[in-house]
């Protein structure tokens, strides 16, 4: 994914976070976050509880795994897809959990295709803290919808810290669009 251009300093909130919260105690590359301490697998746990999935901002959260708003988005409406299983790396997952996440991952773009009407979207996967996983023990697949000009827009919204409402408002919007979606779907 291309970031280069990003500036997005509600990110370095999260990674400090990381630092001060303990995931980063064994930070030999590869080492696996224990699941009782990932939000992904605090998240999927929640299934079935709209309160839960609320505050997680959890847009979806079945058989196949979860979609999730990131709190420390890049732009507006950035996306987290992740299998229910705790694991590193696509090769540890069998084949029908990649099916699954892939199949989210393109429930993820018609998502953002409909709600957000970006003019690109960044899909892709960090493995590894080095790689820049800010979550190195639960494989996730991050969609970024871009605009033109977004760098400019999210230095602005950056500096006034809007971000808190604009994650719940895009929750709201998203999490509406996405049943309206599903049923258009089945
Ligand atoms: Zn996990």
């Amino acid at each position: 994914m291309s970031t280069e251009n990003l500036w997005a300093p509600w990110r370095m909130d999260y990674l400090c976070q990381l630092e001060s919260s303990g995931d980063l105690d064994a930070p030999e590359l590869g080492s696996e976050t224990s699941s009782s301490t990932c939000f992904i697998c605090d998240a999927v746990a929640g299934k079935g509880d709209s309160e839960h999935a609320r505050q997680r901002l959890v847009l979806q959260n079945d058989d196949r795994g979860v979609i999730l708003l990131n709190r420390y988005p890049y732009t507006n409406g950035h996306l987290l897809i992740a299998p229910i299983a705790h694991v590193m790396e696509l090769s540890d997952l069998e084949s029908i959990q990649r099916t699954g996440l892939i199949d989210l991952v393109a429930l993820s773009e018609q998502l953002l295709r409909v709600g957000l009407n970006p003019q690109g979207l960044n899909v892709g996967i960090n493995i590894g803290r080095c790689a820049g996983a800010g979550l190195p023990g639960h494989l996730h697949v991050h969609v970024v919808p871009r605009w033109g000009g977004d760098t400019n827009f999210m230095q602005v919204t950056g500096q006034v810290r809007v971000i808190p409402q604009a994650l719940e408002e895009s929750f709201s919007h998203l999490s509406e669009t996405l049943r309206k979606l599903i049923d258009v779907l089945h």
